[in-house]
């Protein structure tokens, strides 16, 4: 590894879906199986913990408003534990308020994309940061 590069391949890279807005879900796990992704899918936080178990993601992508706990709450969890500190964690939201934005990057997400999701930059910020 060396390290973060612009333009760095997506392909063979775990990444974790959390989301639960199904069209939301399949238009991110599209976008990541088309960059040659290994993606798992969850719908909610439980889901998530539960997966962590087997796949082991290089990167997640969180949705910060969740059915059972918020988004930050997940994040801040994976951020405490050893184990899941290393992974690399991007928000999706669709509080794009700038404040929101301060919040969620200082809880120690590495970014932050709004929704809805603008495909080509969504794949430019993936890159930035697998
Ligand atoms: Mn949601």
């Amino acid at each position: 590894m060396f390290g973060i590069r612009k333009g760095a391949t997506l392909k063979h890279k775990n990444i974790m879906i959390v989301e639960d807005d199904f069209m939301n879900m399949r238009l991110v796990q599209h976008i990541l199986e088309s960059e040659g992704c290994n993606v798992t899918r969850a719908a909610n936080a439980q889901e998530a913990l539960e997966q962590l178990a087997s796949f082991k993601p290089d990167l997640m992508l969180v949705d910060i408003q969740l059915p059972d706990i918020d988004g930050r709450v997940l994040i801040k969890m994976l951020k405490d534990r050893p184990e899941t500190r290393h992974i690399k964690i991007l928000a999706l939201t669709a509080c794009a308020m700038k404040g929101d934005r301060e919040g969620i990057l200082r809880i120690g997400c590495d970014a932050y994309i709004s929704k809805p999701i603008d495909i080509k930059d969504f794949t430019t910020t993936l890159r930035e940061f697998v």
